[in-house]
């Protein structure tokens, strides 16, 4: 009942109306090295439109009392109301993988697909069951209560090994992964996290396998890996962000093509829900925060090394192209790595808090306490959970924190809009009756 529950917070629109510029004309391109799960060619390209998209729209309409999203800051006065969700809003293509789900690129692991009867476009029943309904049935709790949650930052690569180098070889992707993982450490901190580093300095490389060990001996609740991208053509730039794919699930790097692997069930399958989750609120916020200094290159699927194995909520982040010209400029800038770090905390901070329904405003770091020691969490020690102390109070607070007010849940017109909605996805049976997904976490 809980997830039927969450199932009403969140309105599906299915707009059949083809979306400019949302066509799917290239693939995830792998230039990355970050597992070597994953080959280097694919063609994600979406195969030929089956059914034509009918020219009719969504039969779900947004509900007009979704008032538009205030930017509040912190230390805004108690007297401002609080931020209302607006409902999500799901555009398809027919026989596209892209979609967009609150504006937001997300590649589908098949095409979606026309129904003529309800003159509508929806995702193929695995993407709607286990892309799109992680999503828009979000819970609007935070992920744990009682203790601060505890993230691990992974920045890709270290050592010797460098990973991308920009052409001119003065940019190696492993020092700017290290800087901005700096940045969305201390971000977290000041908010009440707990966070874990797999490596602060560049001495020493570290093997895939024991990154996952790292954060997995720690106990995190999430694993964030970040990376920066690199591709033979300098055109290609953007942010795109992973989430391991759910069994049955092809990789967007393998569209089309079954492969051994997806029949499997691994580590990363064991949170498919918050893999989803943490993956798109990041992309979200992060295309949000670099605005047009970048582009958004979308959620995507890939069976990575540190994904695969993976035994918390965990993703990972390619920051930008550092083969790409305008890429490269806006990452060597310390604004930009800034922005960037801004836009991974507030993904974190809305997977983390629930608040991934559209129109909240990103959550804002509060001014650091001076006093406050850095709680650097050592891995050896942290095979035990943390003992309680005075950092740990305030984070708990912050963390078990109530979620905001939905009164959009109490009207029923909306009710009946999204439940219609999520009928229209293949997420609701015909009649009334639970969900065709599982427990949202
Ligand atoms: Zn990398």
């Amino acid at each position: 009942m809980a997830f039927l529950r969450n199932v009403f917070r969140a309105s599906l629109v299915a707009s059949a109306a083809a979306l400019a510029g949302c066509a799917t004309t290239q693939g995830p391109e792998e230039g990355e090295g970050g597992s070597g799960a994953v080959p280097a060619a694919e063609s994600a390209d979406a195969p030929a439109a089956a059914v034509p998209a009918p020219a009719a729209a969504a039969a779900v309409s947004q509900p007009a009392n979704a008032p538009a999203p205030a930017s509040q800051p912190t230390n805004a006065p108690a007297a401002l109301p609080a931020p209302k969700p607006k409902p999500w809003k799901c555009d398809y293509s027919a026989g596209r993988t892209l979609a967009k789900l609150d504006g937001v690129s997300v590649y589908l692991a098949k095409p979606a697909v026309s129904d003529w009867k309800r003159k509508s476009v929806s995702p193929a029943p695995l993407d709607a069951k286990l892309t799109v309904a992680p999503l828009v049935s979000a819970r609007s709790t935070p992920l744990v209560s009682g203790r601060p949650m505890r993230v691990c930052l992974d920045p890709g690569h270290g050592g010797t090994d460098s990973g991308a180098v920009s052409k001119d070889g003065k940019t190696a992707e492993k020092t700017v992964a290290l800087d901005i993982a700096k940045r969305v450490a201390k971000k977290l901190r000041a908010d009440g996290f707990e966070v874990l580093l797999t490596r602060t300095d560049d001495e020493t490389a570290l093997e895939l396998s024991e990154r996952v060990e790292k954060s997995y001996r720690w106990r995190a609740d999430a694993f964030v890996s970040i990376h920066l991208n690199s591709e033979s053509r300098t055109g290609a730039r953007g942010i795109e962000t992973y989430a391991f794919p759910a069994m049955g699930m092809e990789s967007t790097a393998h569209a089309g093509k079954a492969t051994v692997e997806s029949k499997t069930k691994f580590h990363g399958n064991g949170h498919d829900v918050g893999n989803v989750q943490l993956a798109y609120c990041i992309q979200r916020r992060l295309v949000r925060a670099a605005g047009t200094k970048t582009e958004d290159r979308g959620f995507r699927r890939a069976r990575w090394i540190v994904l695969r194995d993976a035994r918390a909520p965990a993703t990972l982040v390619e920051c930008g192209f550092v083969s790409s010209p305008s890429d490269l400029a806006w990452l060597r800038t310390e604004s930009g790595r800034e922005t960037v770090a801004r836009g991974i905390y507030e993904g974190i901070c809305d997977f983390a808090f629930g608040t991934m329904a559209p129109g909240l405003p990103a959550r804002t770091p509060p001014p650091a306490r001076p006093a406050a020691p850095a709680r650097t969490a050592q891995p050896a020690a942290a095979a035990q959970p943390a003992a309680p102390s005075a950092a740990g109070a305030s984070s708990m607070e912050r963390v078990s924190a109530p979620p905001p007010e939905r009164p959009l849940d109490k009207d029923p017109s909306v009710r009946a809009a999204r439940e219609a909605a999520l009928r229209a996805a293949g997420l609701l049976p015909a009649e009334s009756g639970k969900p065709a997904s599982g427990n949202g976490k």
